[in-house]
């Protein structure tokens, strides 16, 4: 079966980094539309009081690092249409709704990401989505 729509979910990690090369590979193999998503953790959007960072300056450094790591894909993928979301919010949910609004046949994620916590078989965010998607998940080892 020829995929149509991938969805790759990207957090920065070297993890995530992989998984989108492996995805956008796949996109050009099949002639499948791409995305990107990144979602921009509200949860980690808190700043620092004794640091002197507001919650909106946290924010706003969440998201130019979303900015610059969806860039930096779309360039490799260069010549291409791709499509990017960034919505703020909870990642793994956010993952799996942007997925079914856009209609995507594919997800494409990496096994782990920022957090590390390598010892995990998979990450939270992995975990979540395997579970709760209705739509398959390519899950993708550094290795
Ligand atoms: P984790 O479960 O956090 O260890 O991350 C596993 C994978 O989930 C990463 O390699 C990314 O593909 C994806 N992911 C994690 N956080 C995000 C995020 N904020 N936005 C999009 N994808 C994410």
């Amino acid at each position: 079966m020829a995929y149509s729509k991938i969805l790759i979910a990207v957090d920065s990690s070297e993890f995530s980094m992989l998984a989108a090369k492996k995805g956008l590979e796949l996109a050009h193999q099949t002639g499948a539309k791409v995305a990107l998503i990144y979602v921009i953790d509200e949860s980690k959007a808190v700043g620092n009081v004794n640091a002197g960072i507001l919650p909106q300056t946290a924010l706003l450094i969440l998201k130019k690092e979303a900015e610059q790591t969806l860039d930096e894909l779309a360039k490799m993928y260069n010549g291409h249409e791709i499509l990017k979301f960034m919505p703020e919010g909870h990642p793994a949910k956010d993952i799996i709704k942007t997925a079914e609004t856009w209609e995507a046949d594919l997800i494409v994620m990496g096994t782990h990401g920022r957090t590390g916590l390598a010892h995990l078989f998979v990450g939270s965010v992995a975990e979540h989505v395997i579970h709760h998607s209705k739509i398959p998940v390519m899950i993708v080892p550094l290795k």
